[in-house]
């Protein structure tokens, strides 16, 4: 008799909320009594999650750009996420709970190719020097998804990801058990698809999540009835949500969570077990899955593709501001690019800037300083080919910054998630304007002129001038 199998998956993230020319966070007051989002999130939920042994029963993944606030601000948390990947009872490494993400947090879909190669690369590479092992899995940026970006997960060695239910071709699709989606070229992934009404009841119905043994019973156990697979497969539900539900988006569901994953002695059988997606997928064979398709560019919290982050998702208030400021960022970041490889190729053999910015992620961890990464790739260059050539990975890694999802989710170009993404475009542009003599900053502003704030009515350009002000870097 094989027992069913719960799981669990928190998706752990924030973005960057540091000002990229200060390296600061403004106050927030809206988060007040604490200083910022980020600091107050952590005392409603990273911290007691941490520390009540959750994460030692669940997946999660824990994007960078949150993980490296938490290093710097509250270090025992950041342990916690980074000693709960593996518990003593996990003996295979490529079975852990941590699950990596792709850096920034963009849209995959909506990204070149070689910036999801970037952002795919940086994710790994973070976790692996975070957790000190290859990561098994990865979380795509709110799930979004096409065929390509999955080929380079299985390029790149992922083995797994996790998709909401609605982005597999078969709308009937039992999922209750993994799959295996074929990329060609003898490639193949895993894909767990959540359950959604277990998934949604969690996130959205707070009734729901007040008694974990009373979600156990009333919820789950229900989603167990029908018959098991043929071939002894046990049948798992997947739970899928922002991390940030236990505690923040909902009071005490931290405590939810600990009941319902580790209930502890005291606490009759429930009639299923629980377990995390690394233990069910992460060292069984693709091969040992049953095949499913994908449908591409679509995510998890958008029912109308990846609009949401590019044009008028009904689901947002306003959206129409959404594709001219993509537009303005594409064209920023195409520039840069082109610039910068002139630049880089009066020392570097043509190339060699795109493989040193896959690599440059090491000097934003911390693991190689910026010396010493120009020294590794530049040898025989003079100081200031060295300096130069820093400019441009620093260049580049800001317009990777603007691509975050957060810019674009909300009915609204004033709100501060949008502001960030425009004061990282800032930076990235002034670095190449002083580098190469360019203007591409007036250029940014005359393509922001064309999108408008539906509440204030003020255009792009004014919100990226209000923008620069408020972190001290006037327009000139
Ligand atoms: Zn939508």
């Amino acid at each position: 008799m094989t027992r069913p199998k719960l799981a669990v998956h928190g998706h752990f993230y924030q973005p960057e909320r540091r000002d990229p020319f200060s390296g600061q966070i403004a106050p927030q007051p809206a988060a007040a009594p604490y200083h910022d989002w980020d600091a107050r999130i952590d005392a409603e939920c990273y911290k007691p999650n941490a520390e009540r042994g959750n994460l030692r029963h669940i997946s999660y993944d824990l994007g960078p750009t949150l993980a490296s606030w938490l290093k710097t601000n509250d270090p025992s948390t950041h342990q916690g996420f980074v000693d709960s990947d593996l518990p003593e009872e996990i003996v295979d490494r490529d079975c852990g709970n941590a699950m990596a993400q792709a850096y920034h947090h963009a849209i995959l879909p909506l990204a070149s190719l070689a910036d999801r190669r970037t952002e795919i690369r940086w994710g790994l590479r973070d976790f692996d020097l975070r957790f000190g092992r290859r990561p098994t899995g990865i979380w795509l940026p709110e799930t979004a998804v096409d065929l390509s970006t999955l080929r380079i997960l299985a390029e790149e060695k992922v083995r797994y990801t996790i998709l909401a239910p609605w982005q597999a071709a078969d709308s009937r699709l039992d999922t209750g058990r993994p799959y295996r989606v074929e990329l060609g070229g003898r490639r193949s992934i895993v894909v767990v698809f959540y359950d959604a009404a277990l998934s949604a009841a969690a996130s959205f119905e707070p009734d729901a999540t007040v008694n974990a043994d009373a979600f156990a019973r009333d919820r789950i156990l229900p989603r167990f009835a029908g018959p098991a697979f043929p071939d002894g497969t046990p049948v798992m539900a997947l739970i899928a949500t922002d991390g940030e539900l236990y505690g923040h988006h909902q009071k005490f569901r931290d405590l939810f969570l600990a009941r319902l994953v580790n209930p502890g002695p005291g606490v009759p059988d429930r009639g299923f077990d629980v377990t995390t997606v690394g233990q069910v997928v992460g060292s069984t064979p693709a091969s040992a899955f049953p095949p499913t398709q994908i449908v591409e560019r679509t995510s998890w919290s958008c029912h109308h593709g990846v609009l949401r982050w590019t044009g008028e998702c009904p689901d947002a208030s306003d959206g129409r501001w959404k594709a001219p400021l993509r537009a303005a960022f594409d064209r920023l970041a195409s520039a840069i690019d082109v610039i910068a490889g002139g630049l880089a190729g009066k020392f570097m053999e043509p190339g060699a800037l795109w493989r040193a910015r896959d690599e440059y992620v090491d000097v934003i961890f911390g693991t190689e300083t910026p010396d010493g990464f120009a020294r590794r790739w530049l040898p025989l260059a003079t100081p200031e080919r060295r300096e130069a050539f820093l400019v441009l990975l620093e260049a580049e890694r800001w317009r990777l910054a603007m691509f975050a999802s957060d810019g674009w989710f909300w009915g609204d170009p004033i709100r501060p998630e949008t502001k960030q993404v425009m004061l990282c475009a800032a930076k990235a542009a002034r670095l190449i304007d002083d580098a190469a003599g360019t203007d591409l900053e007036s250029r940014l502003v005359g393509d922001l002129s064309l999108l408008s704030s539906p509440s204030r009515r003020i255009d792009g350009s004014a919100i990226y001038r209000e923008a620069l002000a408020d972190a001290g870097q006037p327009l000139g």
